[in-house]
């Protein structure tokens, strides 16, 4: 059964048995509504299919048709990635930013929350083109993604990497990656403005 409290980090890498278990047999093919060519080049994805855990794509779907009636337009820039995919994102990001940025961004096999297939980096759709839920050249998210960021919860999903907790999470500022957790814990989490690090951390002390 999957785990959907389940701790990925640079500290805690998914074990091999249920990866090959658990993760690869529940996964679903889900529209992007975006054209993949980076998974193509930069992760060798032969099909250019996205997938993701099946409960995951559902509730991203109902999420994206909630936006969609908000004037948000969501799409998927990166689902579920394997090891081998992984491997090839992370030297990628070696290759063309160098080390350091790579240690920041882009995990090694089996620590990154895109092995598990819980998790995603959506896009929003605005000026007629993609890349509207990127920083801004100061750092900043616009109004569109501050929104989404307030309404993920409601569909079982956090934001992974937020602002201001670099130190716990171990990953700079992402506005794009998401992570579905279930309603109970993301909106535990939501509310009481914590990451899933200081959540799993409160949970084995009960
Ligand atoms: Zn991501």
């Amino acid at each position: 059964m999957t785990y959907y409290k389940i701790l990925v980090n640079k500290d805690t890498r998914i074990e091999e048995l249920y990866y090959e278990n658990i993760v690869k047999p529940s996964l679903v093919p889900v529209e992007t509504f975006k054209n993949n060519d980076m998974l193509y080049n930069i992760f060798h994805v032969e099909d250019k299919t996205t997938y993701l855990e099946k409960t995951t794509a559902n509730k991203f779907n109902l999420l994206r048709n909630y936006a969609k009636g908000n004037n948000v337009i969501l799409g998927i820039t990166s689902g579920f990635l394997t090891f081998e995919q992984q491997m090839f994102k992370y030297e990628y990001f070696v290759r063309k930013r160098g080390k350091e940025f790579a240690e920041k961004s882009a995990c090694f096999p089996g620590y990154s929350e895109h092995n598990t297939g819980l998790a995603l980096d959506c896009d929003i759709f605005k000026n007629n083109k993609w890349g509207g839920i990127a920083l801004d050249s100061e750092g900043n998210i616009n109004s569109e993604t501050a929104w989404l960021h307030t309404v993920l919860h409601k569909f079982g999903f956090i934001l992974r990497y937020p602002k201001g907790k670099e130190n716990i999470t171990k990953m700079k500022f992402e506005p794009w990656h998401i992570r579905y957790v279930g309603e109970d814990v993301s909106k535990f989490i939501y509310e009481k403005r914590i990451t899933l690090e200081e959540y799993c951390k409160l949970e084995s002390n009960i």
